[in-house]
């Protein structure tokens, strides 16, 4: 059945009303009609089963049938703080990683950046229509929050039960180990780096201010900026969510 974002606490037994582009997705693109039945996500956690039973000029009727749990959500909640990447790059991470099951998207400004952090709230706009397009074509129970930029150095990471950093330098510890030594961790913050990669004294600071916080290899091979955030979110969600 068809998904659908509602920003509403919705539950059983209640009517919603949708209108503007949802409601001409619903019947203009996907020609939906009265009796028809569609999945509401209300970012909650869980899927509502709707049927369609009045549509009007300005709006259509729902009425809630159905509430479960939505399956489709990982058990971790993944942040990705991404150094900005040259142009054009920042929108692709972005869906990948929601499909991917990122919980948040930060991009960060850091010493090696080659744009300047373009603060212009119309791109977090765009940025965050990207994550909601992305969440509801993957099946997402909620669409991932792209935040606001900011510089790296000024990122604190105590919110977060572990830390890792995919460093281009690390050569002893690996992404599988720490992993396997914190499969219990529910909080992450992966943190990479920009197409120049990350000045040492960055990584240091990191790992000082937070005893939870590791420098990892993401292997034999350097990732491009685009790629390593996907990988590492593919191999984390492989090895922690099974
Ligand atoms: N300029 C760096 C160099 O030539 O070594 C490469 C940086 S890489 C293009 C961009 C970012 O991807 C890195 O800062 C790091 O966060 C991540 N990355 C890529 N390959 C990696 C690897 N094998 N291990 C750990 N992190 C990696």
């Amino acid at each position: 059945m068809r998904r659908f974002f509602v920003d509403k606490n919705i539950s059983m037994g209640q009517r919603v009303l949708l209108s503007g582009d949802e409601k001409r997705h619903m019947l203009t693109v996907l020609r939906m009609g009265k009796g028809d039945r569609l999945i509401l996500i209300n970012g909650m956690g869980t899927e509502l089963t709707a049927e369609i039973v009045s549509v009007d000029e300005d709006e259509v009727t729902l009425e809630i049938v159905d509430e479960m749990p939505c399956t489709s959500e990982p058990e971790r909640k993944v942040t990705l703080f991404q150094c900005l990447p040259k142009a054009g790059k920042l929108e692709t991470i972005i869906q990948k990683c929601v499909e991917l099951g990122v919980h948040a998207v930060c991009p960060v400004f850091s010493k090696r950046c080659v744009v300047k952090p373009d603060r212009n709230e119309n791109k977090l706009v765009r940025y965050n229509r990207v994550s909601h397009e992305a969440a509801k074509q993957s099946g997402r129970g909620m669409a991932p929050d792209v935040l606001p930029v900011r510089d790296l150095n000024e990122c604190t990471f105590s919110e977060f039960d572990l830390v890792l950093v995919a460093y281009e330098d690390e050569e002893e510890v690996t992404l599988k180990r720490i992993l396997c030594e914190n499969r219990e961790a529910g909080h992450i913050a992966i943190i990479i780096g920009p197409e120049g990669g990350f000045e040492r004294d960055e990584v240091d600071r990191i790992l000082r201010s937070n005893e939870n916080a590791h420098s990892v290899s993401l292997g034999k091979r350097i990732l491009r900026t685009e790629t390593a955030g996907m990988a590492m979110l593919a191999m984390l969600m492989y090895e922690l969510e099974g």
